[in-house]
């Protein structure tokens, strides 16, 4: 994917709360915004427990990390975020989640989808970013596909689609690695949009310089351990719908 960057044309990001593709695919992200790709975020839950600060309300968290979601995907030239407003901690791998994804696939018919690791074994996955991916390739397929499934869309004027790869982060067992030198300036950047997430982070004894020293320091660590000859990478593993399936 690396080489076909320029390529694709739309891309599809699916997270289950604001701020995790800023953290995993932010320099991707900027990489395939600059080579000319139309990229969209879906995010799946309002992240209203996402904090630990007891004067912190949900309706203020939920608001709140909205915008910061809005200026990260902005910081990246993302100009398309879609929020389905389901409650953090509650998704469900239902028809109701699947329907919806289902019909953003059939909306904006990525070639290329990028979600969740849900098969990660070895260590601890957080239960929304597992049914964020497994909901997710399901959806991509065979469900945005084929035409019986969610015929409702259909009658809304819209088509069936079918991605061609999916791309997982937060994977244990990457086998695709972007060069993000040029961008990881950038996913800096809009990691620190996350304000309401990064703030004990920042305000602590190295500050917000040492906060970004640590970021740099993964993308360099997962560049070196995989031998690549760029200085920062991003991980993903590949899923290959077609390949799978024919
Ligand atoms: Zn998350």
């Amino acid at each position: 994917m690396v080489e076909n960057l320029g390529r694709v044309d739309r891309v599809l990001f699916v997270s289950p709360h604001p701020d995790d593709i800023e953290f995993s695919c932010g320099g991707t992200v900027a990489r395939l915004v600059q080579s000319g790709s139309k990229v969209s975020y879906i995010v799946a839950t309002n992240g209203n427990k996402g904090s630990r600060d007891t004067d912190m309300s949900r309706d203020y968290l939920e608001s709140e990390r909205e915008k910061e979601q809005r200026a990260a995907a902005n910081t990246l030239g993302v100009s398309e975020v879609t929020f389905l407003d389901f409650g953090d901690g509650e998704l469900e791998d239902d028809h109701d989640f699947r329907r919806t994804l289902v019909y953003n696939i059939r909306r904006f018919k990525p070639d290329v989808v990028f979600c969740p690791d849900p098969f990660r074994t070895t260590f601890y996955i957080h239960r929304d970013h597992r049914i964020t991916g497994l909901v997710t390739i399901d959806a991509a397929f065979p469900y945005a596909r084929d035409r019986l499934h969610y015929p409702e869309h259909l009658a809304q004027g819209l088509a069936v689609h079918n991605t061609e790869e999916v791309f997982f982060y937060g994977t244990e067992t990457p086998d695709t690695f972007v060069d993000i030198t040029e961008t990881v300036e950038l996913k800096s950047s809009s990691i620190l949009m996350h304000t309401s997430q990064v703030k004990d982070m920042i305000s602590g004894a190295n500050g917000q310089s040492g906060f970004l020293e640590q970021l740099k320091k993964r993308s360099l660590r997962i560049a070196t351990e995989n031998r690549q000859d760029f200085k920062y990478a991003e991980a993903f593993r590949s899923y290959g719908l077609r390949k799978m399936f024919g």
